[in-house]
């Protein structure tokens, strides 16, 4: 009912937001409302793979706007069905959902295994997840990620996710009994600190739960659709999972998802999953145009050969400030600090004048580094020479 000055006064309080409106974006590149230019290294937290407002994106939504927006979820349309076959195509998976969101696109992943195991598991449901995980907020993704705090904040939990460690098989094992069903998590934890699942423990994993007729799911909503270099993460390690969430880089910058399956597993019956949304034809035809983009011949190894240089460059940085190296995948990388000046480092970037820096500190003594995949190595070089001139002001 307040009529004020300032419409961000209108908003719910979630987070501390910086005093900035962007206005305007191309590329690796950011305006805000006065006009000062920002080097995007958050590009909508690994969403943006393209960058802001890429070309075949505009191209999509215009086309597609002009066509139909929405025929109801009840009926087919065309980009959603040629959206699907491409995952298909250029995929493991046989079966796709789409979905708005990462959150939701795990509840359906959630949801598939439990049915999975109400008909070829006795009813199983448990779901091993790991420390450190991050699946989104919905109160059964919440339940499934392993963030401090998250086990508490909306008490009671969905119950049915025990935790386990990354890479340390053992830990998996001891959890397995009667009423598990599958084992889901991220192949690099993204929100985690940048955390790669070795490939030996991929391999692993995959044959215990195969051992153990457990169902594998991959929650590749932040590592997937060209992040890690390859179209997706669970390639690295040569593995076929059962079933894979997609979401962030799949529709470049619009709220679009995606659960996949294998032909065997994907065992939804009439009405057991939905959303208005699903499958909506302005999303897909985005989510068309950035698959076709990140397929295109030469696109992922150019991806690999920036990360390759980022991975250079960073690790240059560590030796020379004495910092403790980095890690990560493709485009997907984080330095390690060694101590707790990440999110001083993010606040000063930001602020820089005349033009600002955006970067994200996944843990405090880290920075993460989640750049568009087009991103060019004299962007990755100004973002570099910018972030020696932080930290020579610290
Ligand atoms: C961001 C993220 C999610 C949640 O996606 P939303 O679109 O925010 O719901 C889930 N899993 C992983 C690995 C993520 O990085």
């Amino acid at each position: 009912m307040q009529s004020t000055q300032n419409p961000t006064q209108s908003l719910m309080y979630i987070t501390n937001r910086p005093d900035i409106v962007f206005t305007r974006g191309e590329g690796s590149w950011l305006v805000d409302s006065e006009g000062k230019r920002y080097l995007d290294f958050i590009q909508g937290w690994a969403v943006n793979c393209l960058g802001h407002c890429h070309p075949a994106m505009i191209e999509a939504l215009e086309t597609q706007a002009r066509r139909l927006i929405n025929p109801s979820p009840a009926f087919y349309n065309e980009p959603m069905a040629n959206l699907a076959a491409l995952l298909t195509e250029h995929s493991v998976f046989d079966k796709v959902f789409f979905a708005n969101s990462g959150a939701e696109a795990n509840e359906g992943a959630i949801k598939l295994a439990r049915k999975w195991g109400k008909k070829f598991k006795n009813g199983a449901y448990e779901i091993i997840t790991f420390d450190h995980s991050f699946h989104g907020r919905t109160l059964a993704t919440m339940s499934a990620s392993g963030k401090p705090g998250w086990d508490t904040i909306y008490a009671p939990q969905v119950p049915g996710f025990p935790k386990a460690e990354l890479n340390d098989i053992a830990s998996v094992e001891k959890l397995i009994g009667e009423k598990t069903v599958a084992v889901m998590l991220e192949p690099i934890q993204g929100e985690g600190g940048v955390i790669p699942a070795t490939p030996e423990f991929m391999r692993e994993l995959r044959a215990l739960t195969k051992r153990h007729g457990l169902l594998l799911i991959v929650d590749e909503v932040q590592s997937g659709c060209g992040r890690a270099g390859t179209l997706f993460a669970y390639e690295l390690s040569g593995i076929e999972p059962d079933i894979m969430t997609l979401g962030k880089g799949i529709g470049g910058g619009v709220p679009l998802a995606a659960l996949l399956s294998k032909a065997d597993v994907a065992v939804f019956e009439a009405g057991d999953q939905g959303g208005t949304y699903n499958g909506n034809p302005l999303m897909t035809a985005v989510g068309y145009a950035v698959i076709k983009t990140l397929t295109a011949p030469g696109f992922l190894d150019g991806v690999r050969a920036r990360g390759e240089y980022l991975r250079t460059k960073l690790l240059e940085l560590s030796a020379e400030r004495g910092f403790e190296g980095e890690r990560g995948e493709g485009l997907l990388r984080a330095l390690l600090l060694g101590k707790d000046i990440g999110p001083q480092i993010v606040e000063k970037a930001r602020d820089m004048q005349p033009m600002g820096l955006l970067l994200n500190a996944a843990r405090p003594n880290l920075l993460r580094f989640m750049p568009a995949l087009n991103v060019t190595n004299e962007e990755i070089d100004q973002m570099m020479a910018m972030l020696r001139t932080i930290l020579d002001s610290l």
